[in-house]
């Protein structure tokens, strides 16, 4: 066996699966952080006695953590708990009405009845047919797309299965009231996607989320990137947290090690980004390495939406208002709305919103009595110039306004602790280009082989695993990632894969 020195740039949850499957290969594993904490968006604040998670809340396919416990001969249920939600999410009209989103279809297809029940048979309809989209396309999401003619070969099925169009069009087939086809087609949003052009082929985390659940981690999201970071402690691996990495070293277009921005420098035989992308080849690169053409290309691919995250705690608890766990609150423009922030890069003057009530399951993470949320609203990316500087807390004031007359009666004097984070905080402290929440948009033309591959076309032993590479964006498309990387590494060294114990089945209507 090649036992070769591997360095890990980001413990985000990419970065954490790639350095765990690297470590169990038995290579010398270095992981490496700018911040304190790991997590990446995932990265959990600690504001006076409450726990914010930053990032994900919805926890789905919780064998993929299983997996990686395993290759350690471990059990995930020793490091961390998972709860499981029903419903999913409670989705708000701009009336206040609310869909619970339920995991059993006949269940959901009551809540469909509650709006429009000309829809009942439509909607069961679209659920069943997302379990074809599941198994046509899930298993493209732990290999590698390094060839065109691989992406050439699924165009068929996706012709077949009607998903080369969008999420929303894909839902309009099926069901007629407008608030229904927001329902069946909101989850693009959740990885970085306008569901009006992101592919339908994105239904596939429908099914995800039906045959596995969704679920909370207790203690918050944080507990499972602690949970890894300690696995991967424990079986061997190196950490420096708050070091951060300036420069990929480079000689003869092969990678070499790693310079910090101490000026320390650290030998590689591998290098795995789990930074951005985008900005690991823009700025992590000395120019004179790279391809001319390379600034061209990452300048013109799409990026996703940024985000403004509001962490509040009160010292009341809501249990007596309607919201549940997870909540998303469309608003009466949503088109209008998603047309502005992805396509006009313009900030709307109407919101829609989701908010996390994690303290409605888990009364552990705030102090006795009080209540701990997130409200997250969907903003353009840096390139539409807004000073966020200056009107971040103004915005800021404007969506809790919105909270307080709508859902969250004298929200402001029940306030006791508060941050928020925005597009320059995606930009500065996580390093993404544009200040993208979710990297590279994904859309027909930036999936698969037309993402930027998770390994180097430039540079030889350099690999990505995150959310600006295949899969894509969400906690389990990262680790997936994290998954191809080792996979590739192992393939190149002439190592056998290490395969899980539990095949992902085949979904059955
Ligand atoms: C607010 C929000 C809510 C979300 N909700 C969900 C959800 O509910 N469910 C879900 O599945 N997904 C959700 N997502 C998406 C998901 O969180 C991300 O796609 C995923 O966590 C990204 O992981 P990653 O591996 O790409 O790494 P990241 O989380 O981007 O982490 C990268 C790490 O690299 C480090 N780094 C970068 N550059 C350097 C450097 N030069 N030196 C050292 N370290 C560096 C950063 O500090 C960071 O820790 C959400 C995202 C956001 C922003």
């Amino acid at each position: 066996m090649t036992k070769k020195k591997i360095t890990v740039i980001g413990a985000g949850f990419g970065g954490l699966s790639a350095a765990i499957r690297l470590l169990a290969q038995g290579h010398d594993v270095t992981l490496i952080d700018k911040r304190d904490k790991p997590g990446g968006r995932g990265y959990q604040y600690e504001i006076d006695g409450f726990k914010f998670d930053g990032g994900p809340t919805v926890i789905t396919a919780p064998y993929m953590f299983d997996e990686l416990f395993e290759l350690a001969g471990k059990r995930k249920e020793d490091y961390f708990d998972l709860i499981e939600l029903n419903p999913f999410y409670r989705i708000f009209n701009e009336k206040g009405e609310y869909f619970n989103y339920l995991r059993d279809p006949n269940q959901a297809a009551q809540e469909v009845a509650k709006f429009s029940p000309s829809d009942v048979v439509g909607y069961r309809k679209f659920v069943d047919s997302t379990v074809e989209v599941f198994n046509k396309f899930h298993p493209y999401t732990e290999k590698p797309f390094l060839k065109f003619s691989e992406m050439l070969a699924i165009l068929p099925d996706m012709w077949k299965t009607g998903t080369l169009g969008s999420m929303y069009s894909y839902a309009k087939k099926y069901v007629k009231d407008d608030f229904i086809r927001k329902v069946c087609s909101f989850h693009p949003l959740l990885v970085g996607g306008n569901p009006f052009d992101t592919p339908s082929i994105f239904g596939l985390i429908i099914q995800f989320e039906k045959q596995w659940g969704v679920h909370y981690a207790r203690g918050g999201t944080g507990s499972i990137a602690q949970a890894l970071l300690k696995l991967f402690i424990e079986e061997g691996g190196k950490v420096m947290m708050e070091t951060e990495v300036d420069q990929i070293l480079l000689h003869n277009k092969t990678v070499k090690g790693v310079q910090l921005k101490s000026g320390d420098r650290l030998d590689a035989d591998i290098v795995v980004s789990n930074g951005d992308v985008a900005f690991t080849y823009k700025h992590m690169i000395a120019k004179k390495e790279r391809p001319r053409l390379l600034d061209l290309y990452f300048d013109n691919l799409q990026y996703s939406n940024s985000l403004v995250v509001i962490y509040f705690g009160t010292k009341r608890r809501y249990l007596d208002s309607k919201l549940d766990h997870h909540n998303i609150i469309l608003g009466d423009r949503y088109r209008g709305l998603l047309k502005d922030i992805f396509n006009k890069k313009k900030l709307p003057d109407d919101l829609s919103l989701y908010l996390h009530m994690p303290t409605k399951t888990d009364p552990s993470i705030a102090p006795e009595g009080c209540e701990s949320f997130y409200v997250l609203s969907l903003v353009p990316h840096l390139d539409a110039g807004i000073n966020w500087e200056e009107i971040g807390d103004r915005y800021c004031d404007r969506v809790l306004q919105f909270l307080e007359d709508n859902y969250l009666p004298n929200l402001k004097e029940n306030i006791v602790v508060k941050h928020h984070i925005d597009p320059v905080h995606f930009n500065k402290t996580l390093n993404s280009y544009k200040g993208a929440a979710f990297s590279i948009k994904p859309s027909l033309t930036q999936t698969g082989w037309m993402r930027p591959h998770n390994r180097s076309r430039f540079f030889k032993n350099l690999y990505f695993a995150g959310a600006g590479t295949h899969p894509g964006a969400g906690v389990p498309a990262v680790i997936a990632s994290g998954k191809i990387v080792s996979n590739l590494v192992a393939e190149e060294l002439g190592i056998p894969h290490r395969k899980a114990k539990m095949p992902i089945p085949e979904l059955i209507t």
